[in-house]
């Protein structure tokens, strides 16, 4: 049989409502048998994620306050789980520990991971399913970093002959047996690193939305979802500001080639986004996937007569970029003219000395800086074999007036970046995704 890991995010399980759905969906499909849980997110708004409460009740203790009150309100968030549930779960010894704990000598780690570490536990006792500790198999160097090795032989080890548990994201720990945390979101990566040790054939994330959208939501009216998506054709998405997982989260399970299915825990009807190596079986009805985009760059532009005679000009000036530690984005030439495009902010922490270096050591005729440009990816790994998209976007760019300031396409002819006055950016996002969609 198949074998699925299914994460469920916080808004998933942040109450008795959640865990049910959670569990109806976990039911549904003996193939997820691997079961990964953050902990309680927000209910409503302006609701506090556990995580957060635990942070706070750790600095209380920290500053030597009284933690009770904080304690009490984490408990009565699980009491109301639990209740919901009817499940038979035993929080006074698990609060009697975290109280002690506390009470000696609190660590800012351990006491996030409680989060997790109760749900998870919570709904592997609602599940009937066994338990593995994520600190156990999540392995941390003395620098903190992840050691991948020793937590995909842990994980493989622990799980090779097991199936139907749940572990608990975001924590593992140090060489020493102290708990660490991975950055906030982490049990993204958790639920990745297990797909990738046990060769998952599929890696469910369960969220609060139905997979990722061809475009932003705030610039673009009703957006159409994304159906199926290569993990190329993410990476150029979620690099120009498309938001789905945190690159470390997608990495693994990338790297090992398993399936990626970004679902909805409160419209499990949805199929949700399928994120997967290669180009998706099922033909796609468009060439492009998404459209992205950011604001933010600046183009210092440089002019040299007979600069296409100069061997080593270009490397000449992208050294001084990289030797002010200032990476460039794209690098649009003609015969005497470079624009190097750089993030702006990145830029403004050494611009006057590299704008210096220029002047004096490539002496160029002219040198100026453009800022306020806002580049639009449009991507796609269909356009590789079509003809036609540029013309269609750059007509309906000139049809609503804006003018196109770079036109970048790579050479695998996955992306096409736009450049774009900041201001006729939402405009520039708006005609693209009509040009192609509607
Ligand atoms: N609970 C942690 C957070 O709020 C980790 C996670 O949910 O992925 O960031």
């Amino acid at each position: 049989m198949r074998k699925y890991v299914a994460k469920f995010g916080g808004s998933s399980l942040a109450d008795a409502g959640q865990f049910k759905k959670v569990a109806d969906i976990i039911k549904a499909d003996p193939c997820r048998k691997y079961i990964v849980a953050s902990a309680p997110g927000k209910r409503f708004g302006d609701d506090i994620k556990v995580t957060d409460m635990l942070y706070s009740c750790y600095e209380q203790a920290r500053s030597g306050n009284s933690f009770e009150g904080e304690l009490k309100k984490i408990r009565s968030r699980y009491e109301d789980i639990v209740k919901g549930l009817g499940v038979d779960f035993d929080l006074n010894s698990e609060f009697e520990t975290i109280g002690q704990h506390l009470s000696s000598a609190p660590e800012k780690d351990y006491m996030a991971s409680r989060g997790e570490y109760l749900n998870s536990k919570i709904l592997a006792a609602y599940l009937g399913f066994g338990f593995v500790d994520a600190a156990d198999c999540v392995c941390f160097d003395e620098n903190g970093h992840l050691d991948d090795d020793k937590t995909d032989d842990r994980f493989w080890e622990t799980l090779k002959d097991r199936e139907y548990v749940v572990v608990p994201g975001f924590y593992g720990s140090m060489p020493d047996g102290t708990i660490h945390t991975f950055s906030r979101g982490g049990s993204d990566i958790t639920g990745s690193l297990i797909a990738r040790a046990i060769k998952a054939d599929m890696y469910e994330n369960w969220t609060d939305v139905s997979g990722m959208l061809s475009a932003d939501p705030r610039i673009v009216k009703d957006p159409r979802p994304i159906e199926s998506i290569s993990y190329r054709e993410l990476r150029e998405l979620s690099y120009m500001g498309a938001s789905v997982m945190h690159e470390s989260a997608v990495f693994p399970v990338r790297k090992a080639n398993i399936p990626l299915n970004i679902r909805n825990t409160n419209r499990p009807e949805d199929r949700g986004t399928i994120i997967s190596a290669e180009m998706p079986r099922i033909p796609r009805k468009y060439k492009v996937a998404g459209i992205a985009g950011k604001k933010g760059f600046s183009a210092v532009l440089v002019e040299t007569p007979s600069m296409n005679e100069e061997v080593g000009f270009g490397a000449h000036l992208l050294e001084i970029f990289a030797m002010h530690n200032v990476s460039f984005e794209h690098l649009p030439t003609g015969i005497d003219t470079m624009s190097v495009v750089v993030h702006k902010d990145e830029f403004d922490k050494a611009r006057n000395e590299i704008l210096d270096d220029i002047s004096n050591e490539l002496n160029p005729e002219s040198l100026y800086v453009e800022d306020g440009l806002a580049l639009v990816a449009v991507v796609g790994m269909g356009m590789a074999y079509s003809r036609g998209t540029a013309a269609r976007i750059t007509r309906a760019l000139a049809d609503s007036r804006v003018n196109i300031k770079m036109i970048d396409q790579g050479s695998t002819e996955i992306n096409m970046i736009f450049g774009v006055d900041e201001a006729d950016y939402e405009v520039a996002i708006n005609s693209i995704y009509n040009a192609i969609f509607e």
